[in-house]
């Protein structure tokens, strides 16, 4: 099997690296701890970066004649200027060194999409849910990469996708280091079933842009691939997609199976498809079969192993955060 690659991820400081929240609490997560031999984390938390001390009081986004504003209610301090003025000139200086972000959920500062938002700076309810301060620079400058939240990634498959994303856009990364043209066109290779269960569209037109007939230089037969690839990765396969990929990955030896062994699998994709079984599940028998029969073209297929084995959580599975509200 090939050599994985090690992304570079933002996370929010709070999720286990340190006790930087309001009230010196530290945000546990098995998740990120499951990560940490796997990628390069950089820690961040905006509020200490912008001189906010721990403990602190609370900061909000408040709504200001139709402006957000990003406010501390117990002294009324705007700190809207200096955490915009950090947050730009944070991923500014990430250029092209990241594959993926995790943020912490809900925080008016680091939250990606759930941050409250409330009318004034005294009690009230809150009036909607928006990207926090530092969330919305990071969807501004990275909206393409692997972007989520530790509570968003106790979905199974909210986190299936973001691990696979993550994994390939860093892959991808390392072919466009190197920059040759055999490096784009083993790129390709490794990645088609990944990229037909992603989008069909998208892989031909990649696969077309690695075959470079028209013979165009490096760089820029790079960059276009590059952008179709994020279009590739926008958004994650459906069920059906891969069981798709999985039905043609079978047929490179279902003449060599028995009706038992095929009966099985067939069960087991019903099973992926009812959301009792992972993927991953699936692709294990798969596997197994891939090295009975030798296939070593198969072998080499991130569809097979999109991210490190220890990071797959069977468990997870049936839990209670395949519930459809996660996936908005
Ligand atoms: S949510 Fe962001 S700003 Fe708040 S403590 Fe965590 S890292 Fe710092």
């Amino acid at each position: 099997m090939r050599k994985l690659p090690k992304p570079i991820v933002v996370v929010s400081k709070c999720i286990t690296f340190a006790p930087v929240r309001w009230d010196r609490s530290i945000i546990a997560s098995d998740f990120v701890e499951k990560l940490k031999p796997h990628v390069n984390f950089v820690p961040v938390c905006p509020e200490m970066e912008i001189g906010l001390g721990v403990p602190r009081s609370p900061i909000r986004i408040v709504l200001v004649s139709g402006e957000t504003k990003l406010m501390q209610p117990s002294t009324g301090l705007d700190f809207t200027e200096k955490m915009n003025t950090f947050a730009d000139s944070f991923v500014n200086s990430l250029k092209e060194e990241v594959d993926g972000f995790i943020l912490k959920s809900v925080s008016p500062s680091s939250g990606f999409k759930d941050a409250k938002i409330y009318p004034k700076l005294e009690k009230s309810a809150s009036i909607g849910k928006g990207a926090g301060f530092f969330g919305k620079a990071v969807l501004q400058k990275f909206s393409y990469l692997a972007i989520e939240d530790e509570r968003r990634l106790l979905n199974p498959r909210i986190k299936e996708h973001f691990l696979t994303k993550l994994f390939a856009l860093a892959s991808f990364r390392e072919a466009k280091k190197s920059g040759t043209i055999g490096d784009l066109v083993r790129f390709q290779s490794e990645n088609k079933y990944l990229l037909t269960a992603y989008s069909q569209k998208e892989l031909g037109i990649l696969g077309k842009i690695a075959a470079n007939q028209e013979q165009k230089p490096c760089n820029e037969l790079f960059r276009t691939y590059e952008t179709h690839l994020y279009n590739a990765f926008g958004s994650a396969p459906s069920v059906g997609s891969n069981i798709n990929v999985m039905h043609k990955i079978m047929g490179y030896f279902s003449n060599q199976l028995s009706k038992e062994e095929k009966d099985f699998f067939i069960k087991s994709l019903e099973k992926y498809k009812e959301g009792e079984l992972p993927l991953s599940a699936n692709i294990s028998i798969l596997k197994a079969w891939i090295i009975r029969f030798k296939q070593q073209y198969l072998m080499d297929q991130t569809f097979l192993e999109p991210y490190p084995e220890e990071l797959v959580d069977l468990d997870s599975y049936s839990s209670e955060f395949m519930a459809k509200e996660y996936w908005k």
